[in-house]
């Protein structure tokens, strides 16, 4: 059966070498991938919003052959040996530039970089679907990432998959590398987002910010963004949480799908 609108995922990524990993969070985001293409079809296209496209900006990749990118350093040569060759998609792209208006601009500086590829290597590893990313603004509030993400809602209706990767807990600075679980406050906060989305309390998300523990968790705003992008892009649909999970101390690898 093929239903017709495209769901929205957001996922955790956390260390790039979950690229790497076969484990149980790999193995979800494999899971997810494969129902969604057994459920919905595979998506026309992917619109992959990565925290780690942090600009002074709203800009959407057009490149045919967009380059992926090893934005991390420091890590074993492996990790800089994974593949993914998706190719661009200029529909997509124009298609974003309909629903987006003059707010945002083409913009092939970047590449799909690390945030998206480690993600899209376990959930869509045959890198036969295109991929298109939109950047993260930095010079948006928090409520109007979310405002951003309503406007897009629209594409899924035409095939294509909004995918956000980031991470609800993500303080590099307190990263924990002995923890294979997460901190009292980590766990606070990722229990506090999940029960907000899955029960579609959005103003809570949108309003993180107020929660005790968000300068713990969210230092820098880069990471959660993307799931305001994908709240927004979610409309009015369920939420469901996968890996909901914290690591190294201070990250959280939960995500969540929305209309699926
Ligand atoms: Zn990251």
């Amino acid at each position: 059966m093929n239903k017709k609108r495209m769901p929205v995922i957001f996922s955790g990524h956390g260390s790039p070498m979950i690229a790497l990993a076969d484990n149980e969070i790999t193995h979800e985001m494999k899971r997810i991938g494969r129902e969604l293409a057994e459920t919905y079809g595979k998506p026309k296209a992917i619109l992959a919003i990565s925290g780690h496209w942090y600009v002074d900006g709203t800009y959407v990749q057009n490149a045919a052959r967009p380059e992926q990118i090893y934005d991390m350093y420091g890590f074993p040569k492996e990790l800089y040996e994974v593949k993914y060759p998706a190719v661009g998609s200029p529909d997509l792209t124009r298609a974003v530039q309909t629903a987006l208006g003059s707010s945002v601009s083409v913009n092939d500086s970047w590449g799909i970089d690390h945030g998206t590829w480690t993600v899209l290597v376990h959930m869509f590893p045959e890198a036969d679907i295109p991929v298109v990313q939109l950047s993260v603004n930095r010079r948006l509030s928090a409520a109007e990432s979310f405002e951003l993400g309503r406007k897009l809602h629209g594409l899924r209706d035409e095939g294509y998959l909004i995918l956000g990767s980031g991470n609800v807990v993500h303080n590099l600075m307190l990263v924990d590398w002995d923890n294979g679980g997460g901190t009292a406050a980590a766990v606070r906060f990722n229990d506090f987002i999940t029960d907000a989305v899955i029960s579609g309390r959005k103003e809570a998300v949108v309003q993180y910010g107020m929660h005790p523990d968000a300068g713990y968790a969210v230092p820098t705003p880069d990471h959660f963004l993307p799931l305001l992008y994908c709240l927004g892009a979610a409309g009015d649909d369920d939420a469901a949480a996968f890996n909901k999970v914290c690591n190294l101390g201070s990250m959280a690898m939960t995500g969540y799908v929305w209309g699926f």
